[in-house]
């Protein structure tokens, strides 16, 4: 069965209350109650229940950008699986690169978040990806294979169903610079297989994987149109409903 487009918006740590619900209202006027691509949108936390609100009719799905693993207690700052869901949430990202460099999150740290969510039954969008220096050394191929071996190991069958994967070179986040569309067909065809070896054909085959890094609505159709890439997560022109509405577009709404 072919695998269906999946667009996702990460607001970052953008928008007022009043921006995030117009956002939000107008991405769900522009997708509406059916479409042919999954699409989500994920707010900074404290819009989260507001934006829900928004959503409701459309078929926009609510994710967060984050998540703690433990289920609640003395994590000042933080938010658990359980608050999310109860939010709306049906996403959560998990390792997003400005998490992994910026913050310091290491793998082990992306592993149990990530089963903290499938655990909750949330989906979870797995961020992977090299940086200019890991790229220039020839060690791409090498960090994504660890960061997607580690996040996934002891997955179970069930919980496979819940897993996007995100490739997203960090040197191309925000930058304007997007990987051409055989740079990221080669990353996700790398990806795909490495999941076939461990997991077999049928996971590998099922398991979407987007591609995200200055994804623009001028990119999206060269990049979509790649076999191995799934659709997008979009950071920057997810701020724009007329752009990131043309971006679902791109992906076949
Ligand atoms: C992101 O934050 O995941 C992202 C891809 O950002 P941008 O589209 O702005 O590069």
């Amino acid at each position: 069965m072919p695998r269906k487009k999946f667009v996702a918006g990460n607001w970052k740590m953008n928008t007022t209350l009043a921006e995030a619900k117009a956002l939000g209202s107008a991405i769900a006027q522009g997708v509406g109650s059916s479409s042919k691509v999954d699409v989500a949108v994920c707010p900074p936390f404290p819009w989260l229940v507001s934006v829900s609100e928004v959503l409701k009719g459309s078929s926009v799905a609510l994710g967060a950008q984050d998540v703690h693993n433990e289920a609640k207690g003395a994590f000042t700052g933080e938010v658990s699986t359980g608050m999310l869901k109860e939010a709306g949430c049906k996403y959560v990202i998990v390792g997003h690169s400005e998490r992994r460099h910026i913050l310091g999150e290491s793998d082990l740290t992306v592993h149990l978040k990530l089963h903290a969510a499938v655990e909750a039954g949330m989906h979870v969008i797995l961020c992977v990806g090299e940086t200019l220096v890991e790229r220039e050394r020839n060690l791409a191929e090498r960090v994504f294979q660890r960061q997607v071996y580690s996040a996934l190991a002891g997955i179970t069958d069930e919980q496979w169903p819940l897993i996007v994967i995100a490739y997203e070179p960090v040197w191309a986040i925000g930058t304007g610079r997007t990987a051409t569309p055989e740079q990221a067909q080669l990353a996700h065809l790398f990806i795909r297989s490495k999941l076939q070896s461990m997991h077999g054909e049928k996971i590998a085959n099922a398991l979407p994987i987007l591609y995200g890094g200055s994804v623009t609505p001028e990119t999206a159709g060269g990049l979509f149109s790649q076999p191995d890439v799934d659709g997008g997560l979009v950071g920057g022109a997810s701020l724009k409903a007329d752009q990131f509405l043309a971006i679902v577009k791109a992906a076949g709404a």
